[in-house]
């Protein structure tokens, strides 16, 4: 099957055939249709298999489907600051990373109103935090910036509908499992959205498997 029979959003599909996509490669096909239909995903997959679409396509497309969230400029005032409230965050291992996924999350998101915001760390947080203020519908980050920027109450996790963490063996390696852990202990607070969780790694070690268990709920497992 194509993009066409994926059941995406029509601006969403629109948006692929500009970025010249033609045919999904083996892990969209495989994972597209599991995040489509609402299930938790764990996803054996390589840089440059395509998973950033793979998870990037159907959020947007739920997240298009949704409607607006109604949290834009004009319901802020400028004197008393609400935090952002992303309906879907992605963690990623690093600032490079991080600003991959922003790009193609733009791409898929032209024309759809929705709000695509990149937080990571090392560099100031101003131009970031300006962004956020804007409103953020999707919010692309790694973890130790995304912690700092929750406990100054500048993101809120409530309204967390999707969770991707993409490379997520690599943001174990650096050591990012404790800010991990607590950016998904924030969206469990009482009240919380029902929340759909995908998990992207090139290796399913037991430290994996282990987060696998935490943080998914009756999950999918491909491995392409
Ligand atoms: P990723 O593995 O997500 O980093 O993607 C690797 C590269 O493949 C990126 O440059 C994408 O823009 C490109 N790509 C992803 N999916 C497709 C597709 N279905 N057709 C053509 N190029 C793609």
């Amino acid at each position: 099957e194509g993009f066409a029979d994926a059941g995406l959003a029509e601006a969403v599909l629109r948006n692929v055939t500009s970025c010249g996509y033609e045919n999904p490669t083996p892990v969209q096909r495989h994972a597209m249709p599991i995040v489509m239909a609402g299930r938790d995903l764990m996803a054996c997959a390589q840089t440059g298999s395509g998973k950033t679409a793979a998870f990037c396509l159907p959020v947007v497309s739920g997240l298009v489907a949704e409607g607006r969230s109604g949290v834009g400029p004009r319901e802020r005032s400028s004197f008393n600051r609400a935090a952002a409230k992303p309906r879907a965050l992605v963690l990623a291992p690093t600032r490079e990373l991080a600003a991959q996924i922003n790009e193609e999350a733009k791409k898929f998101s032209f024309q759809t109103g929705l709000r695509v915001v990149v937080a990571y760390g090392g560099t100031p947080m101003y131009n970031q935090l300006r962004d956020l203020e804007r409103g953020a519908d999707i919010l692309v980050a790694t973890p130790g910036r995304l912690v700092d920027m929750v406990e100054r109450s500048k993101v809120s996790l409530e309204a967390i509908k999707y969770l991707v963490m993409d490379e997520a063996d690599r943001m174990l390696d650096m050591g990012f499992e404790p800010q991990i852990r607590k950016i998904v202990d924030r969206m469990n607070m009482p009240g919380k959205s029902v929340r759909q969780t995908m998990l992207f790694s090139a290796t399913f070690p037991p430290e994996i498997q282990r987060l696998a268990s935490d943080f998914l709920s009756d999950y999918i497992f491909i491995t392409v």
